[in-house]
C-alpha cells in the first residue's frame, strides 16, 4: 500500500518571481530573481537567508519575473527577444 500525493497525483509546482526582501533583525533590503511560489500564487515557497545576520526571510513583496530586454514577463517572453532580428 502508497499513498497518493492528494488527488490526482497533484504535486506541488513552484513558479520564480522576483522578490523584495527586508530584514526584521539588521534591517537589511535585497532583491533576488530566484523567488519560488507556489504556482498561481503569491505563496513563498523557500524563506531566504539574509547576507548580513543569516536570519531566514520571506520576502514583502514578490513580482513576476520580467525580461531584462523587453521587459515582458519572462514566461511569456522566454528569451525570444534575445535573437535580434537585423533584416
Ligand atoms: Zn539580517
Ligand atoms: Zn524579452
Amino acid at each position: 500500500m502508497f499513498q497518493n500525493q492528494g488527488q490526482g497525483g497533484q504535486q506541488t509546482s513552484l513558479e520564480r518571481r522576483y522578490g523584495f526582501f527586508r530584514c526584521l533583525s539588521c534591517k537589511g533590503e535585497w532583491q533576488s530573481s530566484h523567488v519560488y511560489c507556489i504556482k498561481g500564487t503569491t505563496t513563498v515557497y523557500y524563506k531566504q537567508d539574509c547576507k548580513n545576520c543569516k536570519t531566514a526571510c520571506n520576502p514583502y513583496k514578490v513580482e513576476d519575473v520580467k525580461c531584462p530586454m523587453c521587459g515582458k514577463p519572462a514566461k511569456e517572453c522566454q528569451g525570444m527577444c534575445d535573437h535580434p532580428d537585423d533584416d
